[in-house]
């Protein structure tokens, strides 16, 4: 019996209005994909779409429904399972991370071993998560900087033109480490013009700092920064890095832009051959989409998992933040429940 797949939109709101150098929000609406077998066992996974890379929740339930077609009738033959699907219909990484995830989920409960497990990974593993400030005013950067208290790490968001007086009103309210992510926001000028202000605020990582196609801008700001240069929008699939090799000092890699989990593992490979950091990050999704993406974290160097963290309210309960340290489910498969 082929396998049921079920979706549904999940509207998820953050604790405050999240604001980065593309926009603002605080109504993030994913969707829910369930995949039953004929045991009445269930896959759970979560697709994050995003404007900014073509989808809307509305184009991921027109591209399940054709997915819906073409789902295994092994669900452990993951491989083929994932190139059936880009066959299919091409693009759409999020609708595929999603139905990537609950096809994992689906296989680790099949054999009773988390997925992580399946991938031969330690979770001890898991490197500590950063937490992320959004551009905000001061007085409510200050609040957001003391509610992060449990959290070692902080990753800025800038590319405004207040980038200085940000940087400084962290600083003023911890000594922690902190990562900056432009989302593209800088110019070249701009950028190099940083790059002595994140020394002097003592930033030990900067994220996509100009557009995504101005890879020789990027080449640029890396042989001039002293901090390692992570490229994100730049960056979406294994594809991509031959182009950033020697340009760039790593990448981030998301589940949304990927499209699954195992094309996440191809790039970690090709990355650490070419000597690049690997970074995971999210989006804003809730512990299904998290608990994803923290299954490969024993893999990387830098961890951006907060996307569920940042909500005021969280439907599911699966990976875990405790004081910044990424905590796996010990139950099969994604090991994922409703809260
Ligand atoms: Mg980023």
């Amino acid at each position: 019996m082929p396998l049921r797949l079920q979706a549904e939109i999940l509207e998820l709101k953050t604790r405050h209005p999240f604001i980065i150098a593309r926009g603002t929000q605080d109504i993030y609406r994913t969707v829910h994909i369930r995949l039953t077998d004929e045991d009445g066992l269930e896959g759970w996974g979560e697709a994050a779409p995003q404007r900014y890379y073509g989808e809307t929740p509305e184009t991921v339930l027109a591209a399940l429904n054709l997915y819906a077609t073409a789902l295994p009738d092994d669900p452990l033959l993951l491989d083929d399972a994932e190139a059936e699907l880009a066959t299919v219909l091409r693009g759409n990484s999020a609708a595929r991370a999603g139905l990537s995830a609950a096809l994992h989920d689906l296989a680790g409960k099949r054999l009773g071993v988390p997925v992580h497990r399946l991938f031969g990974l330690d979770a001890r593993r898991c490197p500590l998560s950063t937490f992320t400030i959004g551009i905000d005013t001061p007085d409510r950067i200050t609040m957001k900087v003391r509610e992060a208290d449990p959290y070692p790490i902080l990753k800025v968001k800038l590319g405004t033109n207040d980038d200085v007086a940000i940087l400084q009103t962290i600083r003023d309210g911890t000594s922690k480490e902190l990562r900056v992510d432009a989302n593209g926001g800088w110019t070249r000028k701009q950028a190099v013009r940083m790059l002595p202000v994140l020394d002097e605020y003592g930033v030990t990582v900067l994220e996509q700092p100009l557009a995504p196609d101005d890879l020789e801008g990027l080449a640029e700001v890396s042989r001039r920064a002293r901090i390692p240069v992570i490229a994100d929008e730049s960056c979406l699939t294994a594809a991509d890095i031959p182009r950033l090799i020697g340009k760039v000092d790593g990448i981030n890699i998301k589940l949304a832009k990927t499209g699954s989990l195992r094309e996440a593992i191809r790039m970690i490979a090709l990355a650490r051959a070419h000597h690049l950091m690997v970074m995971v990050g999210c989006m804003i999704e809730s512990s299904i989409g998290i608990t994803a993406a923290a299954q490969i974290t024993p893999l990387v160097d830098l961890c951006d998992l907060d996307g569920a963290a940042l909500l005021g309210h969280d439907p599911f309960a699966g990976a875990s933040i405790e004081s910044g340290q990424l905590r796996l489910p010990e139950g099969p498969g994604l090991g994922l429940s409703a809260r």
